[in-house]
């Protein structure tokens, strides 16, 4: 089974924003990757997701997997095998830094735990590597700021997996709500959610299932909060990329706990709505309980739409003018290539996919919460 034909999560594209991010000064020694060669990329903590990027680094064009980084010597030792990697690239989380004196590994690319994402992304700025970090960006919008310091003193580039912004048939959501094709967006729809996952991969890992007590994503030290920071962050991407816009404010609800003791300390489901400047809502919801993907918009002119959305695919979509018909992409390989090559261009990443949009998405979530918690309209603080 390729990685396009699996199902199990998530992931998003972008906000529209314009503007470009300034170029960080390239340090000596990284610019040397500009010689023609794919980008050695090297994958912090092999569980679910870092056997679905692997995959995807088969393919790229722009990237191989070049090294890992795990606690687990056994899962070392068959990575290693699997993919050829010299051993000098396998590191643990103890001997990670020595990363900085290593020429044959450019980028790290961390797929932990959304509690570990900083403490990475720090030691691999410091390392002077460019750095992919994995949805959520963190776990607070303070720890966002962090990253985005440490890359930018670092002179690196940070990018956020958010593979949606290159798979077509997101891709056109936004090019149909940010050109309005159809018209003004009045309202947008967006609700991702999942009660079991049959999550394969190739790599190393048991599947995935919520239902797991030991499953980190209900562990809010590990996980940072529930249905909203694992999946909402998809529907929040989705609403922004459509719209090109940031919420200015929102509501929030938390949804019915159908297993207390098992959601005793992260949300099962959550519902919000947010205003945007140009006056249009989006309703969103997320859940571990019920299964749900799918994105709609309503303009002035009429309708677009996807179901599936935001998983792996296939996607289905449609307008008021017919079907869409776009490629099935490997996610992975797509998003990898698209961050790839303006590195290896030494060119600035879009804001859409870097830590500033990471940072946004965290803003908001903050204040989802607190509405949540409070039952009031809470304003959006960007910082
Ligand atoms: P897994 O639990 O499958 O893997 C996480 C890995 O992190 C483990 O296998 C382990 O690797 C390492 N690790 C280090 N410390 C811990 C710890 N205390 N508890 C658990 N694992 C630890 O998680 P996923 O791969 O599903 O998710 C990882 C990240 O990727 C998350 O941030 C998630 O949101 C994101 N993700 C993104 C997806 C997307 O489509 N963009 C899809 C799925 C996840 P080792 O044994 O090698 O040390």
């Amino acid at each position: 089974m390729n990685s396009t034909s699996r199902r199990n999560f998530i992931s998003s594209t972008g906000l529209a924003a314009a503007g470009m991010a300034i170029m960080p000064k390239i340090p000596a020694g990284l610019d040397r990757i500009h010689d023609g060669k794919k980008l050695n990329v090297a994958l912090v903590g092999l569980g679910r997701y870092a056997g679905i990027l692997a995959d995807g680094l088969q393919v790229s064009r722009y990237c191989r997997l070049a090294g890992v980084v795990t606690g687990h010597p056994a899962k070392a030792a068959a990575w290693k095998a699997k993919y050829g990697l010299s051993e000098k690239n396998i590191y643990n989380y103890e001997n990670f830094d020595a990363v900085a004196g290593n020429p044959d590994i450019d980028l790290i690319y961390v797929v932990l735990p959304n509690a570990l994402h900083k403490e990475f992304t720090v030691r691999a700025a410091k390392a002077r590597k460019h750095v992919i970090c994995e949805k959520p960006m963190a776990v607070s919008s303070r720890e966002c700021l962090e990253m985005i310091e440490a890359c930018s003193k670092a002179g690196v580039q940070l990018a956020i997996g958010y593979r949606l912004h290159y798979e077509p048939y997101n891709l056109e959501m936004r090019r149909l709500g940010q050109e309005k094709v159809f018209g003004t967006v009045r309202y947008v729809e967006a609700g991702l959610g999942y009660k079991t996952i049959n999550f394969e991969s190739s790599g190393a890992g048991k599947p995935f299932d919520i239902n797991d007590p030991s499953e980190w994503r209900l562990n809010r030290r590990w996980s940072g909060g529930g249905a909203l920071m694992n999946l909402g962050v998809y529907c929040l991407q989705a609403s922004r990329y459509i719209l090109g816009e940031n919420p200015l404010s929102v509501t929030a609800q938390y949804g019915a706990v159908h297993d207390a003791e098992r959601f005793a300390q992260v949300e099962e489901a959550i519902v919000w709505q947010a205003r945007f400047p140009g006056g249009a809502m989006a309703n969103c919801n997320s859940s571990y309980g019920y299964n749900i993907d799918g994105l709609h918009a309503i303009a002035d002119n009429g309708f677009f739409e996807l179901s599936p959305a935001i998983s792996y695919g296939p996607f289905k979509g449609r307008t008021s003018h017919g079907d869409m018909h776009f490629p099935e992409v490997n996610q992975q390989a797509a998003q990898l290539d698209g961050i790839g090559k303006l590195i290896l261009e030494n060119k600035p990443l879009p804001d859409h996919i870097s830590g500033k949009e990471g940072l946004a998405d965290m803003c908001i979530m903050e204040a989802i919460y607190k509405a949540a918690d409070t039952g009031s309209r809470v304003d959006v603080v960007y910082r």
